[in-house]
């Protein structure tokens, strides 16, 4: 077999398995199982030896055991709901097949008279003689019941002895691989091929085995894979070439000069990336990661006034409308009068709409804030030469591909995230871009306060509100999410905001989930006017808008949140130079690993740090929401775990990317473990 046709047969559907019928097929479909090679991430729970037979007299009530046996006579009794029965004995004593349900033809096949026939099954007792009930290991061929049998986690309607059937199937006709690794990562892994790995991930006696060398080198394939599919995606989009921005540093100078703060030293590094990408041939792919907070909005219009100075559009995407406003204010204050500066909104009016159409298509506008609008067909630009996206954490790599196409040749891209993650997952989710990140925050900023306050003692938290209300501060209170039931997520946050109104009339608003756009937009824009003093509401309340004068957050029931997710909150305040509080409450005593939780949260306001720790506590699960971006479910690959092998990926990536090297090799490896419709171009 060629190395073609091997991954072939391993992505190939489950027909050409022997015993797997359309039921069979149609039940692991049902498991997302639909190549042989799903089937090999089926791994055994545990294992039951059938291997030793015992004779009759020896038997153990209530154990699987293994027995020889010679049926003596049919009892096939008129009434249906008795069951089948066949008296059977060897030298040592007497045991009854019990048959539930079964047809007389079927057990007269499967125990014939005075045939030695091997049966395996739980030993059970009755009226003073063992019996075996439905016993599914019974053969006259005693090597086929005398084995130790995997035990699988059971899909419904798929026995033990199927799954062993057709996963042994699998694994005595794998095909043989030209090793894809070089001798250096291969000798990591004591040499073991990705064969024997798979043959010693399967057997029994190796369940759990996480620390050996097979599992290693197999959870490094699945690293390793995305982790040069994605090189080779950035590759590809920094291939195309496109005509360079000519930045005018003199010009970027003058803006900087006239804020009130001076840029801090990851700002600045970022910066000059992004400046030298812009300037390049080659097209930029790139993220720009910071926490909440830590001024990417100053960094990327920056790089939006280099980008029209040097005579091109730009266009600048955010999340909610809200958003793209305070963007929109902010270009307006620090952006030389000459240049032209539109918002389009789902408000502007038809006329309105009509006229900015135009003049970006005739570029009588240099830089256009919207939501996703600014994105629609119908929109043409006249010179885009900068996408800019701002807090798109949840965009996948699919997505992100579809934008680096957008805007055409000569057009950059920049998005960027305030959602801190793990060192190790940085690959895994963004190794698709180039990435600048800003890690320092403002000096300027003070730090915010994090207290932790048992539910029962609100009326502290109503009266250190109180206080901050008369200083004119506003106030987050973000309720309980509960996740079983948006319905109780809704009562909750209303029951709280009727509370919260009777101890402060007037001076409550209320944002829920069942709040439509519209109403929300306007709610927020009264909280931001100051027109209400707290801000009741069930979702997280939009990243990255600017609320300069709210300064306490208070989060109900904050153990339903995770680490990252109360950081994110908690940035909510504290973006101004007030002194800003976040209240965490809990419903009863915290548990020791909750107080630890806690006191993270306390100790550092570095949203990276507390990735990594949040990771680290919970695992590797869904740490804000990524699964739904499409990031990949490693099978066996854990980054807590495992963070010994993302950095070793990520090394030998490096290295290939420096190398030149040719990844022909990996075709099998990339095929097999990624998805094809990202790949199809690149091997
Ligand atoms: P984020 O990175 O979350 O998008 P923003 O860009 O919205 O953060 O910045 C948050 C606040 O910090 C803004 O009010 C901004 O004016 C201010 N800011 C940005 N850079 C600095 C700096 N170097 N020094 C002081 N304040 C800054
Ligand atoms: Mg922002």
């Amino acid at each position: 077999m060629n190395n073609k046709t091997n991954y072939e047969y391993l992505l190939s559907d489950l027909s050409s398995l022997k015993g797997v019928g359309e039921k069979t097929k149609n039940l692991l479909k049902k498991k997302n199982i639909n190549s042989l090679f799903d089937l090999l991430w089926k791994l055994p729970k545990s294992y039951t030896d059938r291997s030793l037979t015992v004779k009759i007299k020896d038997l153990k009530i209530g154990e699987i055991q293994t027995v020889t046996i010679v049926p003596q006579k049919y009892n096939f009794p008129r009434v249906r709901k008795l069951p089948n029965r066949v008296l059977c004995n060897d030298e040592t004593g007497e045991i009854d097949c019990i048959f539930f349900n079964s047809y007389e033809g079927y057990v007269k096949k499967i125990l014939p008279l005075g045939k030695e026939i091997t049966v395996s099954g739980k030993i059970g007792h009755f009226r003073n003689k063992y019996q075996i009930t439905n016993p599914k290991y019974i053969s006259e061929d005693s090597s086929i019941v005398k084995k130790a049998y995997n035990t699988y986690s059971l899909t419904e309607g798929i026995t033990e002895k199927i799954y062993n059937k057709i996963i042994n199937q699998i694994i005595e006709n794998l095909p043989d691989f030209n090793e894809w690794h070089s001798k250096h990562v291969l000798s990591k892994f004591k040499n073991i091929s990705w064969i024997n790995s798979i043959k010693e991930l399967h057997k029994a006696e190796n369940i759990g085995n996480f620390k050996t060398n097979f599992y290693q080198r197999l959870a490094f394939d699945e690293i390793f894979s995305t982790f040069l599919v994605n090189s080779e995606i950035r590759k590809k989009i920094r291939k195309i070439k496109k005509k360079n921005k000519v930045i005018n540093l003199n010009k970027q100078k003058s803006i900087i000069k006239k804020l009130d703060f001076s840029l801090t030293n990851d700002q600045i590094k970022s910066l000059d990336e992004i400046n030298t990408d812009l300037s390049s041939t080659n097209k930029m792919f790139r993220l720009l990661q910071g926490d909440v907070g830590s001024g990417k909005t100053i960094v990327s219009l920056l790089a939006a006034i280099n980008t029209i100075n040097s005579g091109f559009q730009v266009a600048f995407m955010a999340p909610t409308e809200i958003l793209a406003r305070q963007h929109f204010k902010l270009a307006k204050k620090i952006f030389p009068p000459f240049v032209n500066i539109e918002l389009i909104s789902g408000k502007s009016m038809y006329k309105e709409k009509k006229e900015i159409l135009k003049k970006l298509e005739n570029y009588k506008i240099d830089i256009i804030f919207g939501t996703h609008a600014i994105f629609q067909k119908k929109v043409i630009f006249n010179k885009l030469g900068l996408i800019i996206i701002d807090e798109q954490h949840k965009f996948g790599v699919n997505q992100r591909k579809k934008l680096s196409d957008k805007g055409g040749v000569d057009c950059d891209v920049l998005l960027m995230t305030a959602t801190p993650i793990p060192r190790t997952l940085t690959m895994t989710i963004y190794g698709d871009m180039d990435i600048s990140i800003i890690r320092e925050k403002p000096k300027t900023r003070i730090p915010i306060k994090t207290y932790s306050k048992l539910e029962a003692k609100i009326e502290d938290v109503l009266k250190f509100i109180k206080k901050e209300i008369k200083l004119n501060n506003q106030i987050f209170w973000v309720c309980p999410l509960i996740e079983e039931s948006k319905k109780l997520d809704h009562a909750s946050a209303v029951k709280k905001f009727e509370y919260l109104e009777k101890k402060f009339p007037n001076q409550v608003c209320l944002l829920h989930g069942k709040t439509d756009i519209e109403e929300k937009n306007k709610i927020l824009n009264n909280f931001l006017q100051n027109k209400f003093k707290i801000l009741v509401s069930t979702t997280i309340i939009e990243v990255g808008i600017d609320f300069p004068n709210a300064n306490v957050i208070v989060v109900e029931n904050a153990n339903k949140f995770g680490l990252s997710q109360l950081h994110q909150l908690r940035g909510r305040v504290g973006r101004g130079n007030k002194n800003s509080t976040c209240i965490l409450m809990f419903k009863s005593n915290l548990s020791d690993n909750a107080k630890k939780r806690i006191k993270i949260l306390k100790d550092t306001n570095d949203g990276f740090l507390i990735s990594e720790e949040d990771m680290k506590l919970r695992g590797f699960g869904d740490i804000l929401g990524f699964k739904q971006s499409g990031i990949k479910n490693f099978k066996l690959a854990d980054p807590v775990q495992n963070a010994d092998l993302f950095l070793l990926a990520e090394k030998e990536m490096r290295r290939i990317e420096n190398s030149g090297e040719d990844i022909g090799k990996f075709k099998p490896l990339i095929k097999l473990y990624d998805r094809a419709d990202i790949i199809n171009d690149i091997v």
